[in-house]
């Protein structure tokens, strides 16, 4: 089967420190340098009440309790685990179409929301080869793999670029490596 994985999937999960009882003074501490927790809601947001990074901030967990992952968890790890509970598959991990070989007119097409997007190929029919990994990118979104010659292409479905920023400076400065790829004569493609 084909496999993919994103780099934005990989979610690492926080270390849950163990409960120590705190001083008064400490508390008060805390609460100072945290301002956002006074006002702080224990209702548990829903998929469609999520609106900005804020609201990805979960409760917390009762005094006293061990918090749960839907009361700790933050970030993109809550808004997986808020996707699951109502079947929302935020990170698309259905295995990739392996009805069919990719080719350069028909490509089988992956949806990425960062710039680059790594893609398992296993050839078809699925598992008739080793899994190879391939690296799309924005700046080269075809590849091929080069056990079986399926074709994948990335579809980058993540947010535009604002005005402000270079797009050739998209890494820092850093062009990507030229490949064989960039040599190959038109006619034989
Ligand atoms: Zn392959």
């Amino acid at each position: 089967m084909f496999l993919q994985r994103s780099a934005i999937a990989v979610a690492r999960r926080g270390v849950a420190s163990p409960l120590l009882r705190r001083s008064l003074a400490t508390t008060v501490v805390r609460r100072d340098a945290v301002p956002s927790t006074s006002n702080q809601s224990t209702k548990i947001k829903t998929l469609s009440e999520i609106k900005t990074a804020e609201d990805l901030i979960g409760p917390g967990a009762k005094p006293g309790t061990v918090p749960t992952d839907l009361e700790q968890a933050t970030g993109l790890e809550r808004l997986e685990i808020l996707g699951k509970m109502e079947g929302v598959d935020i990170f698309d991990m259905r295995p990739l179409d392996a009805s069919r070989k990719g080719t350069l007119e028909n490509p089988i097409v992956v949806r990425s929301a960062g710039d680059e997007q790594y893609v398992g190929c296993t050839g078809h029919p699925a598992d008739s080869h080793v899994v190879i990994w391939l690296g799309l990118s924005r700046e080269r979104p075809l590849e091929r793999c080069p056990e079986c010659g399926s074709v994948y292409k990335m579809d980058y479905v993540g947010p535009a670029d604002d005005h402000h920023h270079d797009h050739h400076g998209d890494h820092h400065g850093v062009e990507e490596p030229k490949t064989f790829a960039n040599f190959v004569k038109p006619e034989y493609w």
